[in-house]
């Protein structure tokens, strides 16, 4: 008997029988376009299907050269391409899964120079401006995709997801917003979506009746002059009578200034929307954004929301997530924490997709945890990330662990990252990770420093001993109301009023996050759909309304030496929802800052030659970290065999995702 008997129902879909209600998610991992990325793609798929994802949905392939992403980014167009994507759907299908492709045309969204659109329309998060389609071209478009459906179905695909959501190319035709056509495709309603319904159309009377057609339906654009509810739902129903077998939610257009999947939104925040959608239709429904755990899914299908949750970075962060729900192992997942650092951030870099919890993620076939051919006795000294990380992973292949920490709780800066309000997602990491350690036998030993003479009767060491804080060395530095970040965090209440933040890096924001935050961190979907101005009736087009901005009692600037805007750094796809956030609590970010002194009057600056004086009652000090290298000279000395990884290696460009990698990657080869 399974914990969470719902998600483990099976379903019908078109003529599939699945076993669960679980649909990896689209993603695009940048491995369509890398050399030999189909057989890393095809390994990365099958590894998923294999502990239980009952259907995958590819990443985005365009119908045609102008439709892709950028510039070169995959397509579907000819005979010759099917062979590559046939080696996914034959290992998919080898691992007892089943696989759609999904068709997506950017529109004017395509980041390259023959961008189209239903009219001459540039995007704000695009700098080029799209060619209006002449409505023959229109036509050609809609033949395009069928083109796509009938190649993914000669490549072994059981079936295409039909992206309609996002602000892609078919969400363009849908709104007034970006389709200003005075033909028979734009204009009164009926004609914005006579675009979508004729490719649903078309495809399901190309294809035989048993190729899944899934239409990825934007059920809340938040946008202005987006959809109303009363037209997705006429849209939903025309796409049902066309023929698609499974409506799919889509929530939000890429350039909506509201987050949809950053941590800091609720979990399942929006699965209202396909709740709402349930009563008036009745081909199947998936919901979906941040859904990350078995038992959130299985309270939404409990509560009738939908029929499938759908889940994407989930599946970076743990391949084995169905298996381990359904052995009501959830404890043992690797949790996604929705941070976006090696997923999103890396594929708007053109970097490869991975995950800051899991390096293995797309890298399946070069990044190999074997059992190790010698068993070693291993000491990691200090129990962060990146020793976390070692730790497991040694472990994991067999070695003999020990794991020292000076602290009385394992998680390193983790354990500030999740005391601020909106990244309590971090917590599932360290909970991951302590599972795993008593499941693979580590010895750990908390408030623990070991000596030279100790880890040298050790095979290896593992330096993972992080950072400390950098300290201000100005005039005042030891002032009474300086206080370094960790204090702020764990202290808050010894914090004033009025308050300096030095360094405006990602602590310094994190911080300033948290100071200005009252009551109760996690704030319900309701509270936080008013400071974003999201009504989930969708009432108004684009489901927006006025925000209502949160009361904050204390009075924060956020402060730095360098004259650029304070943030930048910060993740592409996040940066923009924590500077919106601080200037919602009323923030304010001072660039350029000379540091001159601090004392009981507060903290004296100079900016452009001229002097201010901050009246604060308080200073954070969040001016970056020093490495913590303690003995590890006397180590070497010693002729002991030691690695250094992590903060300790290099305080500068300390993150995570180089700390888990780091420490993942030497326990690989040790
Ligand atoms: P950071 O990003 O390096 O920022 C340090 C800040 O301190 C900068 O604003 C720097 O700006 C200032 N600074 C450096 N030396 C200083 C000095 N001697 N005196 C005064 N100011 C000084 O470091 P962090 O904020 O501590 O974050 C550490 C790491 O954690 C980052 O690499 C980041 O990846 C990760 N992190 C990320 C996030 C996020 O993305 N949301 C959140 C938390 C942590 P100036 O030199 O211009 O003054
Ligand atoms: Fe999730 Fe972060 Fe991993 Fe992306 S990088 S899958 S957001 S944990």
């Amino acid at each position: 008997m399974t914990t969470y008997p719902h998600l483990f129902r099976p379903i019908t879909l078109g003529h599939l029988e699945l076993p669960n209600r679980v649909l990896m998610g689209s993603m695009h991992t940048n491995l369509e376009e890398a050399r030999h990325g189909f057989d890393r793609l095809a390994a990365f798929y099958a590894e998923r299907a294999r502990a239980g994802a009952a259907m995958i949905v590819t990443g985005g392939i365009a119908p045609n050269a102008e439709g892709a992403v950028f510039h070169g980014a995959a397509n579907l167009v000819q005979s010759e391409q099917v062979a590559d994507h046939r080696k996914v759907t034959e290992a998919v299908h080898a691992a007892g899964g089943h696989i759609c492709m999904q068709i997506l045309h950017a529109g004017r969204y395509a980041y390259s120079p023959a961008l189209v659109a239903p009219s001459a329309i540039q995007a704000p998060i695009n700098p080029m401006m799209p060619r209006a389609l002449e409505a023959a071209e229109v036509e050609q478009q809609i033949e395009d995709y069928v083109r796509c459906a009938r190649l993914a179905s000669e490549a072994g695909y059981d079936g295409v997801e039909v992206m309609g959501s996002e602000g892609y190319l078919i969400n363009q035709f849908i709104c007034q917003r970006t389709n200003q056509r005075d033909d028979e495709w734009g204009g009164s309603f009926d004609n914005r979506i006579r675009f979508t319904v004729e490719i649903v159309k078309r495809i399901r009377a190309a294809l035989p009746e048993n190729f899944l057609v899934i239409f990825r339906l934007s059920m809340i654009d938040l946008v202005e002059e987006g959809s109303t509810f009363d037209e997705v739902v006429a849209l939903g129903k025309a796409i049902e009578a066309a023929g698609a077998d499974v409506i799919n939610t889509g929530i939000g257009w890429h350039e909506a200034r509201v987050p949809t999947i950053v941590t800091s939104v609720p979990r399942a925040a929006f699965s209202e929307v396909t709740r709402r959608m349930k009563a008036e239709v009745s081909v199947p429904l998936v919901t979906t954004n941040r859904i990350n755990m078995p038992d959130t899914a299985e309270q939404l299908l409990a509560d009738g929301y939908a029929d499938m949750v759908s889940m994407a970075r989930p599946f970076l962060a743990d391949p084995e997530w169905v298996r381990k729900a359904a052995e009501g192992r959830d404890q043992e997942i690797n949790t996604c924490i929705a941070c976006n650092q090696a997923c999103l951030d890396h594929t708007f870099q053109g970097k490869l997709t991975s995950c800051l919890v899991n390096p293995r993620a797309c890298h399946e076939t070069q990044l190999l945890i074997e059992p190790a051919e010698a068993v070693r006795r291993i000491a990691v000294v200090g129990g962060g990330p990146a020793g976390l990380a070692a730790a497991v992973t040694a472990a994991q292949r067999g070695h003999e662990v020990t794991l020292f920490e000076r602290q009385a709780q394992l998680g390193g800066q983790f354990n500030y990252a999740r005391r601020i309000p909106g990244k309590e997602e971090f917590d599932e990491t360290v909970r991951y990770f302590q599972i795993m350690l008593e499941k693979y036998a580590v010895d750990v030993r908390l408030n623990s420093e070991p000596s030279v003479t100790e880890l040298a009767c050790f095979d290896e060491v593992v330096m993972s001993s992080g950072v400390r804080p950098r300290q201000l060395e100005l005039p005042g530095s030891d002032h009474a109301k300086v206080v370094s970040y960790p204090e702020a965090i764990m202290h808050p209440q010894r914090v004033g009023k009025r308050v300096a933040i030095i360094g405006a890096g990602g602590i310094g924001f994190d911080v300033a996050e948290m100071l200005t935050h009252e009551g109760a961190s996690t704030p319900s979907v309701e509270e936080w759909c008013d400071e974003w101005g999201v009504d989930l009736s969708v009432a108004a087009p684009g489901g927006l309304t006025p925000p209502v901005r949160p009361e904050v009692s204390r009075q924060v600037s956020v402060l730095q030496r360098k004259a650029s805007k304070p943030g930048k750094g910060l993740g592409k796809t996040t940066g923009w929802v924590h500077r919106a956030s601080l200037k919602h609590r009323g923030v304010e970010l001072l660039p350029g800052c000379e540091y001159v002194a601090i004392d009981d009057d507060g903290l004296h600056i100079r900016i452009d030659g001229e002097s201010r004086l901050l009246a604060v009652d308080t200073v954070v000090v969040c001016a970056g970290q020093e490495s913590v290298r303690d003995g590890l000279e006397a180590l070497q000395a010693a002729g002991v065999s030691v690695h250094v990884i992590g903060g300790a290696d290099k305080a500068a460009e300390l993150d995570a995702k180089r700390a888990i990698n780091q420490g993942v990657r030497l326990a690989a080869v040790l």
